[in-house]
């Protein structure tokens, strides 16, 4: 029997039909538990450029880790993102936030992902889905990061 875990991936789009583009991506990932709400977050970094909406999925699989970073590579090729300069805009991002326990420290790979406990569009909705896997004081890191809570995916 494959081992099934609990994985976490973040999700995030400021370019284009962002709720359509969230919406597709979220339908095509695997061994999908359920969803966080969705929240809109000024950038942090970068060039100026639009709001972002950002979501958590809760997956349980057996997707080992490198094919999980595959997974969500492979999403954003589909939803047409481009890399134009480091921060910028993008249709469509998909970190791996959480892979059960497994800690990595690799470039490639980073579990947990090393920018989750200083991101609002991370902890808001991944406090929807594991509010446990949180500190009891994780709002307070990001006190400074105006984030609002908007109208769930409707998938
Ligand atoms: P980004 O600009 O956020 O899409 O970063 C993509 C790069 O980060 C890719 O080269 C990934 O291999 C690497 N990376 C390292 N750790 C992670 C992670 N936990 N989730 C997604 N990408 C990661």
């Amino acid at each position: 029997m494959p081992q099934i875990v609990r994985a976490f991936l973040g999700l995030g789009s400021n370019l284009g039909d962002r709720r359509e583009l969230l919406t597709s991506a979220v339908r095509d990932i695997p061994d999908k538990h359920a969803i966080s709400g969705v929240y809109e977050t000024a950038p942090i970094g970068g060039p100026s450029q639009g709001a972002f909406l950002n979501l958590v999925v809760e997956m349980r699989t057996s997707i080992a880790p490198y094919d999980l970073l595959n997974t969500c590579q492979q999403l954003e090729n589909s939803a047409g993102r481009v890399r134009t300069e480091h921060w910028g805009p993008r249709t469509l991002d998909v970190d791996v936030l959480l892979y059960g326990e497994l800690e990595l420290d690799d470039p490639q790979l980073t579990v947990p992902h090393p920018l989750m406990n200083t991101r609002a569009f991370v902890l808001y909705p991944l406090a929807d889905l594991a509010p446990e896997l949180l500190s009891p004081h994780w709002r307070e890191a990001v006190s400074d990061q105006a984030i609002v809570r908007v109208e769930d995916l409707s998938c």
